[in-house]
């Protein structure tokens, strides 16, 4: 913990002694951030945070495994009653981080990791100064490009857009994230964060 006013969690009496860090995994669409922290949540050591969002549940993902699904009614509910530690709208459909299972966790001195899109992750890093953020690029825009056209549907246009979106998040990675790994080979970048990891203090 710093001792300034910047430091991450209320230190509330049911939160006494050291916490564990919340740690932030972002990345532009498409950079393979969920294969990621796929990977790292195999290695196992983490609490995962399960979002809630208000998109369709696709075939294969669980209720309360991958996401919680709401309606946007039920995601306005959250919002107006400061559930969520922070929330965007991406692709027409909202998804934000359920506050008090991630500051549960911490305060029993876990590790916390939110794979989460990056204004989501400017939210944390505004309000959560001893938060540790990692922000993955792409070996290059072109991979970035093949990769998303690899997912089969999405138009030139849409591809276009996606790629001006992601020149600007990579700027934003560059400018406010503590550590940006290269995805170029998904052992080797997960070895790379677990390497930081290890190497960040706990608060
Ligand atoms: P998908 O719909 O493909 O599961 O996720 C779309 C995007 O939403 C991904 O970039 C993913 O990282 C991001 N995302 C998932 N959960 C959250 C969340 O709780 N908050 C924010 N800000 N982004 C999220």
């Amino acid at each position: 913990m710093t001792d300034n006013a910047t430091h991450c969690w209320p230190n509330s009496p049911e939160q006494p002694g050291p916490g564990g860090r919340l740690i932030v995994v972002s990345g532009p669409s498409g950079v393979g951030k969920s294969t990621v922290t796929d990977a790292l949540e195999e290695r196992g050591g983490f609490y995962f945070s399960i979002s809630v969002t208000t998109r369709k549940a696709r075939p294969g993902e669980e209720e309360g495994e991958h996401y919680r699904f709401v309606s946007e009614e039920r995601f306005g509910e959250m919002i107006r009653a400061d559930e969520l530690l922070e929330w965007a709208q991406y692709n027409n459909n909202f998804y934000g981080t359920p506050r008090r299972p991630v500051l549960d966790q911490i305060a029993a001195g876990s590790d916390v990791l939110l794979e989460i899109e990056v204004q989501g992750a400017m939210q944390v890093i505004g309000a959560y100064a001893d938060a540790v953020t990692i922000f993955i690029n792409p070996p290059s825009i072109d991979e970035l490009i093949r990769r998303l056209r690899g997912r089969g549907h999405m138009s030139e246009e849409t591809i276009e857009r996606r790629m001006e979106i992601a020149r600007g998040e990579m700027e934003i990675g560059r400018q406010h994230f503590d550590h940006r790994v290269v995805n170029d080979d998904l052992e080797r970048v997960v070895g790379e964060i677990l390497g930081i990891l290890a190497r960040s203090p706990s608060n």
